[in-house]
């Protein structure tokens, strides 16, 4: 197999988002799964990938694939965990399939010598091990692409219970289910029909197959996934969460709330739950407090990790710790209430910080300005006529002020700014 090249490409495939999901569902909801994979190539033949596991179900939809678009890239995420069958099996159906395109994706060497030195992580954090091996590899590669196509069924989980054929995710990408509506038998009916090979397991009793650690043997009667992560709390690996942890859905625009670079986008972000666990929570904006209290734990957590300021927290406090922060939330629970502003420039201008900082709270039009004059770079935005005047460009720069900010340079107000001089060097 071939490594995958990373490709950095921003390009969407707009027609298709164009066309709208709910369009798109509605159109293709009584269409065959063919139809369905024949239309996301359709629309945006070069920029859909297909993900899959080679497990045991997959042949189903790499079998259809190889009528549409043989030469289409299949991402295997090879997470050095797989049965020696699995990797038999790759081989197998590419040759069988005509599939010319079949990219492993490996995680990243140093991400295994940092989290996972002795390769058994599976053992005390599952989701961290999956985040490593298979969230963050895919997360790199699908950077490249518009859209993938998964083999996922609704059948399976009930998370994917309403799974539909297409769904818009929160990373702007669209997702494409084409086996959505189909059940256990209708996947048995079409492997004989079509005389596709099983996984080498399969007949072991092995009825959905992932990595060998967190696999087992399902007995007859059983749900075919229990034997993944068999006795644990877990049912996915990760690659279908949303940013925010939970299982993708279908966006609508009500839940566009975060506005950055000119534009509400969904928020990938989410806030700390009392039951969340430092060593593995992601995409949070923990509380200070809390931070300081699970410092190491959270220091040595692999996943994205936010913080967040209120008022009266000491922001030099995490002066050291800021690098380690992918997005800062500072709340402004009022609008009298200005202490996020002194937080927001001494991120910005004391300690450093790059990332996202985002104002959050009671957010009104009138803020705007100055918190962007302060290094804000997104805005949580609940006010409607704020939302409203952001969305039509209405909020107006600052033009007069009495006090620079170091974000940028500005001269106050009622200075001559042609009348200064060097202060003298003492004598
Ligand atoms: S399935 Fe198991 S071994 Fe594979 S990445 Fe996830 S936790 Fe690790």
């Amino acid at each position: 197999m071939v490594q995958a090249d990373v490709m950095h490409s921003t390009h969407k495939p707009d027609r298709l988002r164009e066309l709208g999901i709910l369009s798109l569902n509605g159109m293709f909801d009584e269409q065959d799964s063919l139809s369905v994979i024949r239309q996301a190539f359709e629309i945006s033949p070069k920029d859909m990938a297909v993900v899959s596991s080679f497990g045991a179900d997959s042949a189903v939809l790499l079998h259809m694939l190889g009528q549409v678009a043989p030469d289409a890239p299949v991402l295997f995420l090879e997470t050095g965990k797989h049965f020696p069958e699995t990797l038999e099996y790759v081989e197998t159906l590419k040759t069988r399939f005509g599939l010319t395109n079949v990219r492993a994706i490996t995680p990243d060497s140093a991400d295994l010598a940092r989290f996972d030195p002795t390769g058994q992580l599976w053992e005390t954090d599952p989701d961290s091990c999956c985040h490593i091996r298979k969230t963050e590899p895919l997360n790199v590669v699908l950077e490249g692409y518009g859209g993938w196509i998964t083999g996922r069924k609704r059948f399976q989980t009930s998370d994917r219970g309403v799974l539909p054929h297409f769904e818009l995710t929160s990373d702007d990408r669209i997702k494409v289910n084409p086996l959505a509506y189909w059940t256990n038998d209708d996947i048995e009916v079409y492997k004989k029909a079509h005389n596709l090979p099983e996984h080498p397991l399969y007949n072991a009793g092995y009825k959905s197959i992932g990595c060998a650690p967190c696999t087992s043997v399902v007995a007859e009667g059983e749900d075919p996934r229990s034997g993944r992560w068999r006795g644990l709390n877990k049912t996915e690996c990760g690659i279908h969460f949303d940013f925010n942890g939970k299982i993708a859905k279908p966006m609508v625009e009500t839940q566009l709330t975060l506005f950055k670079d000119g534009k509400f986008i969904a928020d990938p972000w989410r806030a700390w739950a009392e039951d969340d666990q430092p060593a593995n929570v992601r995409y949070t904006h923990v509380p200070l407090p809390v931070f300081l209290e699970n410092r190491q734990a959270f220091l040595a957590n692999p996943h994205p990790l936010g913080l967040l300021i209120n008022p009266g927290d000491k922001v030099e406090d995490v002066a050291e710790d800021v690098a380690r922060f992918a997005s800062i939330a500072v709340a402004f629970p009022a609008f009298t209430d200005g202490r996020g502003y002194s937080s927001a420039r001494l991120l910005v201008e004391r300690f450093g910080f790059k990332g996202e900082l985002r104002a959050v709270g009671d957010v009104l039009h009138d803020q705007i300005p100055h918190m962007w004059r302060c290094g804000f770079t997104a805005l949580v935005v609940s006010h409607a006529a704020t939302r409203k005047a952001l969305e039509e460009n209405r909020i107006a720069a600052v033009t007069l002020f009495m006090q620079p900010v170091g974000a940028s340079v500005e001269v106050p107000a009622g200075t001559r700014p042609f009348l200064r001089r060097p202060v003298p060097e003492p004598a």
